[in-house]
């Protein structure tokens, strides 16, 4: 069936566009969220349609889900989804569109880490890598997996590296990318050479990394996952936020050289003595318009403290800083200092 109606619309403000020949973007909106919008990539099946992530569980982005699949004519009664991350924004509004019959696919390091503590980590972590106490529980009661995460429980079908799944005319595989999220998973089709990457690969954005559990060390994971990405052969990038983009191998090399810039700018704040990640996120450079950290607003001070953790943890495992558990006034703290070299 060719409606016609989902074909590029010279840009009906986000009305689906077909990115490839049977597969449609329809931008959701995030409200207020600094990346404006998430990807959703529908792909027309012959028997069963598949939706590629879905937005947040509120009403914007269902109302913009609803017109963009109305638009496209697909029935939910016939639709599959595929989740590349268990983050609010691409999982949240599964629950409000899959059928009893739907398959939703979701890597199992993700399912599994949701259920299983994901709040307490946060708090625990929070607390002792010195986020201010009183700002702590105010900003854990606003975390967008707690405000718009997915109405629970649900049966999700576990994906793992190498798993097939068919769409329309696309035999993609499920290829693991741990690192922006436990086991998030991109879906690559060689015949077209073409990776939808979820957040694991941004044109003009760099994927943040969060490190809110103890023996997990994102960024060691995600670089690794980035030399696996490139040795994909890949033309086309269909990426989780903004547009798509062609040149996956050198924007992979952008995103390597950033994260070790940053590393080393978390190495240097620590010259000048012992700190808390806390305190070397108050005094790292970071690309959001406020004078001065403090002044940050919570959401963004609780991922740039999330993001230099990922730093610390990754230059702790290269022996380059340590990190000390200390009490003070019966508050537990990580403290870091650089390890000196004899
Ligand atoms: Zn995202």
């Amino acid at each position: 069936m060719d409606d016609g109606r989902g074909k590029k619309s010279g840009g009906s403000r986000g009305g689906p566009v077909e990115v490839m020949k049977g597969i449609y973007r329809i931008e959701i909106p995030l409200p207020g969220n600094p990346l404006k919008a998430v990807n959703s990539y529908v792909i027309r099946g012959r028997e069963r349609n598949l939706v590629i992530d879905t937005g947040m569980r509120r009403h914007e982005c269902l109302d913009a889900m609803r017109t963009g699949l109305e638009r496209l004519g697909i029935n939910l009664s016939d639709t599959d989804f595929f989740i590349t991350h268990f983050h609010a924004d691409h999982l949240g509004l599964v629950s409000e569109l899959a059928q009893e019959t739907a398959e939703i696919y979701l890597n199992a390091p993700d399912a599994t880490r949701m259920l299983g503590g994901f709040a307490e980590s946060l708090e625990r972590s929070g607390r002792l890598h010195g986020f201010p106490e009183h700002e702590l529980m105010k900003t854990l009661d606003h975390h967008p997996g707690r405000l718009y995460g997915p109405k629970l429980p649900l049966r999700f079908t576990h994906t793992d590296d190498g798993r097939m799944i068919r769409a329309g005319d696309y035999t993609f595989r499920c290829v693991e990318t741990p690192g922006h999220s436990f086991g998030h998973t991109c879906l690559y089709d060689a015949e077209h050479r073409m990776l939808i990457s979820g957040d694991h690969i941004l044109a003009d954005i760099t994927p943040n990394l969060q490190a809110w559990f103890d023996n997990w060390n994102p960024l060691q994971e995600y670089l690794k996952s980035l030399e696996y990405a490139a040795l994909l052969d890949v033309t086309l990038v269909l990426p989780g936020h903004r547009d798509v983009f062609h040149d996956m191998r050198g924007r992979i090399e952008e995103l390597k050289r950033h994260h070790e810039n940053r590393a080393e700018e978390a190495l240097h704040v620590l010259k000048t003595g012992p700190k808390t990640a806390y305190q070397v996120a108050s005094g790292m450079t970071w690309d959001i318009a406020c004078d001065s950290f403090d002044l940050f607003p919570l959401s963004q001070k609780w991922f740039a403290l999330g993001e230099t953790i990922a730093h610390l943890a990754h230059l702790e495992s290269l022996s380059k800083i340590a990190g000390e558990v200390t009490e003070e006034r019966g508050r537990q703290q990580v403290l870091w200092r650089p390890v000196s070299r004899t």
